[in-house]
């Protein structure tokens, strides 16, 4: 699933593709995502300009000239490709819009998880999706008092409450190991648990370890590509998730897994208390 790095990766990669350009057509093959696709999306994406592309959190906002945005969510498997037009079209490529350039962008999404609207720009915000949403890491208003406010009176793990979206929007499975892996602290302590000191630590680890995710144009372990369909290389610099019974890259111990909920957790047992 891409998580933050994924798709700020993705955002750099379709900015250089899509500034500057007109929408010429738009047409959708698959309208049955997890939100179904509204059947005006075409007429009123037809003819418009692309402003700007950002994302907050893992949502890709694509600013349009009529101050509307058209906001996609990757769900499970999404990707959004550049392709030529003569590519044959393939299965699962829900939606094709065409460019002035005679470019093609491809919204490719074997499980169909995936979001597409648009809104306008003075209502974004107060999308379902996007209200209750965490600060994302990169905010400036995100520091260890911003993470300490939540971690202080949780006696939930520390793994799970980074993987809460309404606490810091945009960390999965993957880069929460990392970070904890990093700060020095084991996946399963209850979060009242951590001194300010702790917190403190892992939450100026957060944007670091995204940051060197992003450098390495982030993690693929199965669907995900970048807007050029090319694979992310920071699986190959993981230090501890899905490395159990692998070498620490800091010390001599072993990798260790354990079962959180339903998803696994990975830790260094020397390095993380
Ligand atoms: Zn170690």
């Amino acid at each position: 699933m891409p998580e933050l790095p994924e798709v700020e990766t993705i955002c750099r990669g379709l900015r250089p593709h899509l500034q500057g350009r007109r929408i010429v057509r738009v047409k959708v093959f698959e309208p049955r995502l997890r939100h179904r696709i509204d059947p005006g999306l075409p007429a009123c994406l037809r003819g418009q300009t692309i402003i700007q592309v950002d994302r907050r959190a893992k949502y890709i906002f694509v600013y349009l000239e009529r101050k509307n945005v058209w906001v996609f969510h990757l769900g499970m498997s999404g990707k959004l490709i550049f392709v030529h037009p003569a590519t044959p079209k393939q299965k699962h490529d829900h939606i094709v819009v065409t460019l002035d350039n005679g470019q093609e962008l491809r919204y490719h999404d074997p499980r169909r998880f995936g979001l597409s609207l648009v809104v306008p720009e003075a209502k974004l915000h107060e999308l379902p999706q996007l209200r209750d949403l965490g600060l994302d890491p990169f905010d400036a208003q995100f520091d260890g008092q911003y993470l300490y406010s939540f971690t202080r009176r949780s006696s939930r793990r520390i793994r799970d409450l980074l993987l809460d979206q309404q606490v810091v929007a945009g960390i999965g499975n993957i880069y929460a190991n990392e970070i904890l892996g990093r700060a020095g602290i084991r996946p399963m302590t209850r979060s009242s648990r951590l001194t300010r000191e702790k917190v403190e630590r892992i939450a100026s680890m957060i944007p670091r370890v995204l940051s060197e995710a992003i450098r390495w144009c982030g993690t693929s372990f199965s669907d995900y590509r970048d807007a050029d369909d090319q694979f992310g290389e920071f699986q190959n610099h993981l230090r501890v998730y899905d490395r159990d019974g692998e070498e620490c890259r800091v010390c001599p111990s072993t990798i260790k897994r354990v079962a959180l909920g339903n998803r696994s957790a990975f830790y260094c047992p020397s390095c993380q208390k």
